[in-house]
């Protein structure tokens, strides 16, 4: 019989990709196409939706071309995607009402204001696990509703659709018969009750938000519809966010177990298991996947600039050729350990949220080198993912015991050996590093019955794991230094 795959579309904010998993969890292909970013004004970030599905169509095709399959040969999709990206489309003719509105997106933050002078704030946090901020889906729907000629009657009317990434792409692929989501995409839009499992009414009323624009919502691994292709019926059983894919690919099954991403920015989630934690250090409180009825929560903190810094020393300061060079160049500079880079370009995320730190660097002197400010720039991204860490551990009141990373940054084993060292926490970068897509597929493996917790966990191999070596002395002495520095950055663009 011939070999069966599934697909896991990575719908991605620059790009989207689709990967040809088999049975034994190998990644056999992959296809990758960009798509346009659209600035229609400062602090505005949009793409067409039609961009969206024709790239990722693209994609399927390529993956499937490239390993001579059909079909025939599909068993499953999973589907991840870039979360809070906001989409409304004509039930009828299933046309985008307008362009997507991207998470990075900035324009709704006086309806932000508004709900926040409203003094939404604490049920906001209470029942979403959120702070009312642009990034999530809510205010961009209300933005739309109002801006889009007559969307607000339509909507009222049952005429409009409002879906996130993953929402979208279902609907197209089942010729508009679908129209859901799961509980993680749903846990990002500030709209979903994340207790009762359910939109949360009191919410769409502040919001003038119409229950029937909304998909129904369920758990990550299940039914989500079929694809056809020339009598092939295909099964989507497979769908979460970007980041919880991303925790469910690095095995992150239990309780305590923390994944981060490094990337332009750094994205840290820990899974909780049935407990809600409900931040009191700047955290948010988001649901994880899962595979039935039992409900995972997870804890979220992000940092805005991390592997971005390093674009800046490479782009701006032009002291880097490229981002792998910065290794060598750390390593050149052993010894010094009195130089603190904290990039706080835009301020500074969780767990300070203060949007008047500015960037800054300590400790110069007349014999500071490129190659030590190098140094301290990536150690800027392990002192911010302890400071995250901290607040997790704070809120859980869990011990991490490891930390397992991916992203683009975590091929730089100077900064790998130090984040083990500076959390007193060993590290372990994953062979496959393509965690977010395995997610989903591991998501539509599991409703396909190809492999449970169990095989997941045990199937995850280790690239290297780096153990602490820092004396704890130097350790303290190092972190007080870094929060003495980020003290310092506070509230400066105020002045
Ligand atoms: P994103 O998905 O956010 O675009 P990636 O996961 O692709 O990011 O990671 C890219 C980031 O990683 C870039 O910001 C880059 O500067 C950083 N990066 C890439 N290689 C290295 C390296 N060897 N050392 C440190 N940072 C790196």
């Amino acid at each position: 019989m011939d070999e069966k795959f599934i697909l896991a579309l990575d719908q991605g904010t620059t790009s989207s990709r689709t990967l040809l998993v088999d049975s034994k969890g190998t990644i056999r292909g992959t296809s990758q196409m960009e798509f346009k970013q659209i600035y229609p004004k400062a602090g505005w970030v949009e793409h067409d939706p039609e961009e969206i599905w024709a790239s990722q169509w693209t994609t399927i095709w390529k993956v499937m071309e490239d390993a001579r399959i059909d079909f025939s040969q599909i068993a499953g999709i999973g589907i991840t995607n870039q979360r809070e990206t906001t989409i409304i489309w004509d039930k009828m003719s299933g046309t985008a009402i307008g362009n997507a509105i991207v998470w990075q997106d900035k324009r709704t933050a006086p309806i932000c204001e508004q709900l926040k002078s409203k003094g939404l704030e604490d049920y906001v946090r209470e029942n979403t696990g959120l702070v009312i901020d642009s990034y999530f889906s809510a205010t961009k729907i209300r933005w739309m509703l109002d801006e889009v000629d007559g969307a607000q009657k339509k909507a009222e009317a049952g005429e409009l659709l409002f879906g996130t990434v993953d929402t979208w792409l279902i609907w197209k692929l089942t010729g508009g018969k679908a129209h859901l989501t799961d509980y993680t995409n749903a846990s990002r839009t500030m709209l979903f009750n994340i207790s009762t499992l359910e939109w949360d009414p009191f919410l769409l009323e502040q919001l003038n938000i119409p229950h029937s624009m909304l998909p129904a919502v369920k758990p990550s691994s299940g039914l989500f519809g079929y694809f056809k292709d020339e009598g092939h019926r295909i099964p989507i059983c497979g769908v979460a966010g970007d980041q919880q894919a991303a925790l469910f690919g690095q095995a992150c099954l239990e309780e305590g177990m923390v994944k981060n991403t490094y990337g332009t920015g750094c994205f840290m989630l820990m899974n909780t298991g049935d407990n809600k934690v409900i931040s009191k250090n700047g955290l948010i409180t988001t649901l994880a996947c899962s595979t039935g009825e039992n409900i995972q929560y997870a804890l979220e903190g992000s940092v805005f600039v991390a592997g971005s810094a390093i674009q800046w020393l490479r782009d701006g300061l032009k002291i880097l050729k490229n981002a792998a060079d910065s290794e060598k160049m750390a390593a050149e500079a052993a010894g010094c350990e009195d130089l603190f880079v904290v990039p706080a370009f835009a301020g500074l995320g969780a767990p300070y949220w203060d949007m008047y730190a500015r960037g800054a660097i300590f400790g110069i002197t007349r014999d500071t080198t490129g190659a030590q400010l190098v140094k301290a720039t990536l150690e800027s991204m392990a002192y911010q993912t302890r400071d995250v860490l901290e607040a997790m551990a704070e809120d859980s009141g869990i011990k991490v015991k490891s930390l397992k990373v991916d992203g683009g940054a975590v091929v730089n084993n100077y900064l790998m050996q130090f984040q083990a060292d500076i959390l007193n926490v060993p590290v372990e970068r994953p062979e496959v590093v393509e965690t977010t897509a395995m997610g989903a597929a591991y998501l539509a493996g599991i409703h396909l019955d190809w492999w449970d917790y169990r095989i997941i966990m045990a199937d995850r191999r280790i690239d290297r794991e780096f153990t602490p070596v820092m004396d704890s002395d130097k350790r303290q002495t190092l972190y007080h230094k870094w929060q003495d520095a980020v003290r310092r950055t506070r509230g400066w663009a105020e002045k």
